[in-house]
C-alpha cells in the first residue's frame, strides 16, 4: 500500500473520519439524537481537550501513518476504507476547514435532496443562506446528521498536503496570524477599523432607541469549532437607524472581547443581523457573572455532540431574553472579529450587562476556555453613547 501522507491535526478530521464511517453504515434515530443533550456538554468537550485521544486513528503530522507497519486492524480497516472511497477528492485547498461529504449511494445516507443541502448548509454555519435553510428544515438537519452520530471516528481518510493552519486564538493559526492565513483574511491585518476596542471617550448624545422586534422561534445550535452559534428561525428583526436588519445568529465569547473603559467582563452574545443588502449590525450583550440566565441554558441544553454539525432544537427560543431591561448602548463602525474580519459593521454594545450564572459560564468555559479576539486599535473612530 502506497504511503498515505500526513493526516491533518485537529477535530475537522474526527468529524471527516465520523462522516466516513457513517457512510459506511448506522444511523440514530432522531429520539437519540435529541435526548442526548443531557451529556452535551461533558461529551462534546472530548475532542476539544483531547484531540488525539478522540481517534487513534489521527496521527501526528510528524508520524505519517504509512510509516507503520500493516497488520493493524486500524489499518485494515483504512485500506479498506481507501478502496471502498478511492474516489474521495481531498480538501479544497482554497476551502481547507471546509468538510466535503462526497455523495455516494448508501441506504443509511438516503437523505432527500433537501436534507442533503441542510446538511451542506450546516456544516457552513457562517454565512446567511446556511442559517436560513438550517432553520427552514430543523428536522432534516438532525435526519442528516444521523450517520454522523453513531460513530466515533474510527477510519483515516487520505488528504493530498497537510492544510494550512486553520484560525485559532492561540497558535500558528491565533490573532497575530489571521492576515497572513488566506488572502480572503487580509483584512484582518490590514484593516483600520477593527474589532473588537476597548470603549472609552464616548460622545454623550440623543441616541435613538434600538426597535428590538425579537420573536420566540425555532433554533437550531452548532458548535463551529470557534464558539457555540444558535441560528434563529426567520422573523425576529431589529430596526436602527431607519433600516431593518433580520437577527440571523448570534454567539458567544469567553471572555468579552469588548471592554469598557478598559473593564473585562466574563462573557459575550453577539447577535448578529443582516438587512436587505448584507449590511451587518450586531448587537453585543456583556454577560456578567450572578444569576442563571434561563435563555443560555436553552442553549446549552441542546448542545450538539459533534462539531460543525447543526442541532435542531426541540423547542423554542425567545431572543429577548438575552437582551436587558435597560437598553441604553454604545455604537461605533467596525468589524466582524473573526476571519475574514470584515468591516462595515454597525455595532451596538448594550451598555448594562446580563447576569449568567458561574455554572453556565463554565459550561461554555469546557467547550472555549478563550475565544475572544484582542483588543484592536481604536484609530480615533467615533463613538456614540446613549445620554
Ligand atoms: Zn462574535
Amino acid at each position: 500500500m502506497p504511503a498515505l501522507p500526513p493526516l491533518p491535526r485537529g477535530r475537522a478530521s474526527v468529524l471527516a473520519l465520523a462522516l466516513l464511517c457513517g457512510l459506511a453504515g448506522g444511523v440514530v434515530r432522531a429520539g437519540e439524537a435529541a435526548s442526548a443533550t443531557g451529556t452535551a456538554a461533558a461529551s462534546a468537550t472530548v475532542p476539544a481537550t483531547a484531540p488525539a485521544k478522540a481517534t487513534k486513528a489521527e496521527a501526528s503530522p510528524e508520524s505519517p501513518i504509512g510509516a507503520r507497519v500493516a497488520p493493524d486492524p486500524m489499518e485494515r480497516l483504512r485500506a479498506r476504507l481507501a478502496q471502498r472511497l478511492g474516489a474521495m477528492s481531498a480538501p479544497d485547498p482554497a476551502h481547507p476547514d471546509e468538510l466535503r461529504i462526497v455523495s455516494r449511494a448508501h441506504p443509511s445516507m438516503a437523505v432527500e435532496p433537501a436534507s442533503a443541502a441542510a446538511a451542506a448548509a450546516a456544516l457552513a454555519p457562517a454565512s446567511a443562506s446556511a442559517s436560513a435553510s438550517a432553520s427552514a428544515a430543523p428536522a432534516q438537519v438532525v435526519r442528516a446528521m444521523h450517520p454522523v452520530r453513531r460513530r466515533p471516528a474510527s477510519a483515516a481518510v487520505a488528504h493530498a498536503a497537510p492544510p494550512a493552519p486553520a484560525w485559532d486564538y492561540a497558535g500558528p493559526g491565533g490573532p497575530d496570524a489571521w492576515g497572513r492565513l488566506k488572502p480572503e483574511f487580509a483584512t484582518c491585518a490590514s484593516g483600520t477599523r477593527q474589532s473588537p476596542i476597548d470603549i472609552r471617550d464616548g460622545i454623550k448624545v440623543e441616541l435613538a432607541p434600538i426597535r428590538f422586534d425579537y420573536q420566540p422561534g425555532a433554533f437550531d445550535v452548532i458548535d463551529d469549532g470557534h464558539t457555540v452559534q444558535v441560528n434563529v428561525a426567520p422573523g425576529s428583526a431589529i430596526e436602527v437607524l431607519g433600516r431593518r436588519y433580520a437577527l440571523v445568529q448570534f454567539h458567544f465569547h469567553r471572555p468579552a472581547e469588548e471592554r469598557i473603559d478598559g473593564k473585562p467582563f466574563d462573557m459575550v452574545v453577539h447577535l448578529v443581523h443582516r438587512d436587505s443588502e448584507g449590511r451587518i449590525a450586531i448587537v453585543a450583550v456583556l454577560l456578567e457573572r450572578g444569576s442563571a440566565l434561563k435563555v443560555v441554558q436553552n442553549v446549552w441544553n441542546n448542545l450538539p455532540l459533534e462539531q460543525r454539525v447543526a442541532l435542531a432544537a426541540p423547542g423554542m427560543l425567545n431572543p429577548n431574553e438575552l437582551l436587558p431591561t435597560e437598553r441604553s448602548y454604545y455604537t461605533y463602525m467596525g468589524s466582524r472579529t473573526t476571519p475574514p474580519c470584515t468591516e462595515g459593521v454597525l455595532w451596538m454594545v448594550m451598555k448594562t450587562p446580563v447576569p449568567i450564572s458561574a455554572e453556565q459560564i463554565a459550561v461554555f468555559a469546557h467547550l472555549y476556555p478563550m475565544n475572544a479576539r484582542p483588543i484592536q486599535p481604536a484609530r480615533g473612530r467615533l463613538i456614540k453613547e446613549s445620554n
